[in-house]
């Protein structure tokens, strides 16, 4: 092969790994922070040697030999996070498809009525991060939105209930589908894994979860790992509108 073709491929593959390893180091504060303690370690066990401190330096080699091995344990879950953000940034999409004024207005009644009722819902809104990953996984529908249609998929004892629709443009994508949970506990601790799974899936996209509570009955907008309360149809409107253009 060309000589400076593979000088590029090369580069481009050092780049994808830099690329990969920096999304997913940045990815989780406790991630990034076992890594700085790994590479503290790493700088002392090198003064050490250098000074001659024989016992400190053995002590030290042997913990950067096991150390990293217990950090993937204790870092499981965090780490399977990692991955999952660091894959969804690939999966942007350029044009982001918005639902019609009519494809909202259809959302923001079935969310009212499911609120009235008690009805426990999940309904997720995609942007530019592709979401095919979870729906795929998940009841595929493809069908227009309609009040009529997500009333219908959340009433309870019915074999679509559980999980999240994931709406892309003025389309259902799918029932069904399952998040990874959040684990921040910058909100009530009791709180549930569908306010979780809300939680998790707008910390690791661009999309704006819907959330009714089963219990109360409370709507909450979340989008970027940030959790709002919309009791009213306004709030509800104002939310989407912001979010829909
Ligand atoms: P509620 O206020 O409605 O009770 P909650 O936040 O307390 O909500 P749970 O009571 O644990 O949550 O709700 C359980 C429901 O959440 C499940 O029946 C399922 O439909 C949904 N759910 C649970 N885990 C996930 C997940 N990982 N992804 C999507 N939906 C989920
Ligand atoms: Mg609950």
């Amino acid at each position: 092969m060309d000589k400076w073709l593979l000088i590029l491929l090369d580069g481009y593959i050092v780049w994808m790994i830099t690329f990969f390893l920096l999304s997913f180091f940045l990815s989780s504060k406790r991630v990034f922070r076992m890594l700085l303690l790994l590479i503290f370690i790493y700088v002392i066990a090198l003064g050490a040697k250098r000074l001659g401190l024989e016992l400190s330096a053995r002590i030290l080699d042997y913990s950067l030999e096991y150390l990293p091995l217990m950090f993937v344990v204790i870092l499981a879950p965090d780490i399977r996070k990692s991955f999952e953000s660091a894959f969804v940034i690939d999966n942007k999409r350029d044009v982001a498809t918005m639902g019609s004024t009519e494809t909202k207005q259809h959302i923001v009644e079935a969310v009212s009525y499911l609120s009235s009722q008690n009805i426990g819902a999940l309904i997720t809104i995609e942007k530019h991060s592709s979401l095919d990953q979870y729906a795929e996984r998940a009841i595929m529908m493809n069908s227009q939105v309609s009040k009529e249609l997500l009333v219908n998929i959340f009433t309870p004892l019915t074999p679509l209930h559980d999980g999240a629709v994931i709406i892309r443009g003025d389309t259902i994508r799918c029932a069904g589908a399952y998040y990874v949970l959040s684990e921040t506990n910058k909100y009530d601790k009791t709180m549930g894994s569908r306010h979780r799974a809300a939680l998790g899936i707008s910390e690791v996209s661009d999309s704006l979860t819907i959330v009714v509570s089963e219990e109360t009955g409370t709507i909450s907008i979340v989008i970027e790992g940030i959790m709002l309360k919309a009791n009213d149809k306004e709030k509800i409107y104002e939310y989407l509108n912001m979010f829909m253009k």
